[in-house]
């Protein structure tokens, strides 16, 4: 399949930086991926994801999403349609004094008639589970409605792919459930999910994962592939998923299994293979 995102020897460096934040990336997503980005604080994640839609624009190379690129400042909202960003803090994203006027808001600048944006904001309310939610003021609700507010948001732009920059990071674990859920809803209805965290056991959710380290992608591979090389990722500042950890405990006292397991539902499986084995 054709590529929907393309950085093509992307390199970029802030105005007033002596670094560069990323250097000489190269990667392709398709769609309907779900892909992981992970990596130590300041390894270049969230500059990746804002020029994913031309937040920024490369110092050098080119990010294109669909045949428009970002370096076409008259393709940047035919850009900003096709890719939504989600991003960490639930109450900087808010604008109005109502949750469907902020709604609304967020549609305004896509030009469509009154009918079609009062449409859009029931489906993707309705889609999302917030439509209870739709009179209320955005301050009062919870961390998880918040972040569901926001991705509603987004997502009745209508984007075919949509980047969550640690947008579960500030939230309790129902408020995460929530996003999750709705992040897999999301990807079962076709959306590219593109998604920076540092949760280990968020991360293997994808089929893919970009390992970040001092601007570059160093490791790009399955999350079997990638947890794999425990001391490499352990190296490059990364944490283990839960079910790795327990798995390299294991070993530590002889108990070696032959797959790596992402989940704890796969150790559980695999111990119990080792077990009726003896
Ligand atoms: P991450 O999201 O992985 O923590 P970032 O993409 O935010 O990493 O940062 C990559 C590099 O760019 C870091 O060295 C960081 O200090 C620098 N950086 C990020 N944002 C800015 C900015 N607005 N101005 C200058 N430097 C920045
Ligand atoms: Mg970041």
């Amino acid at each position: 399949m054709s590529a929907l995102v393309t950085l093509e020897n992307v390199t970029y460096q802030y105005e007033n930086a002596k670094r560069y934040a990323l250097q000489d990336v190269n990667v392709a997503i398709t769609a309907n991926e779900w892909v992981s980005v992970i990596g130590r604080n300041g390894s270049g994640k969230s500059t990746f994801g804002r020029l994913l839609n031309g937040i920024v624009v490369p110092t050098h190379g080119t990010v294109k999403v669909s045949e428009f690129s970002t370096h076409n400042e008259n393709e940047i909202w035919d850009i900003r349609k096709i890719v939504g960003m989600v991003f960490q803090n639930p109450d900087h994203q808010f604008v109005a004094t109502t949750v469907r006027d902020d709604l609304a808001f967020g549609l305004e600048n896509l030009g469509l008639a009154r009918e079609v944006m009062e449409g859009r904001i029931t489906k993707y309310a309705s889609l999302i589970g917030i439509t209870p939610l739709l009179e209320a003021e955005p301050h009062r609700l919870s961390g998880g409605q918040k972040q569901r507010v926001a991705i509603a948001g987004v997502m009745a732009m209508e984007p075919q792919v949509i980047v969550f920059d640690e947008s579960t990071s500030m939230l309790d674990p129902i408020g995460r459930k929530e996003v999750i859920d709705t992040m897999q809803m999301l990807h079962q209805r076709g959306v590219t999910i593109i998604s920076i965290t540092h949760d280990m056991d968020e991360a293997v959710l994808g089929s893919r994962i970009l390992l970040f380290n001092e601007g570059k992608i160093v490791v790009d591979g399955h999350p079997e592939e990638v947890f794999s090389q425990k001391d490499v990722v352990t190296e490059l500042g990364v944490s283990l998923p839960f079910s790795v950890e327990l798995q390299k405990l294991l070993e530590k006292h002889g108990i070696s299994l032959s797959e790596t397991c992402l989940t704890q539902e796969e150790l559980i499986g695999e111990l119990w293979t080792l077990y009726s084995a003896k």
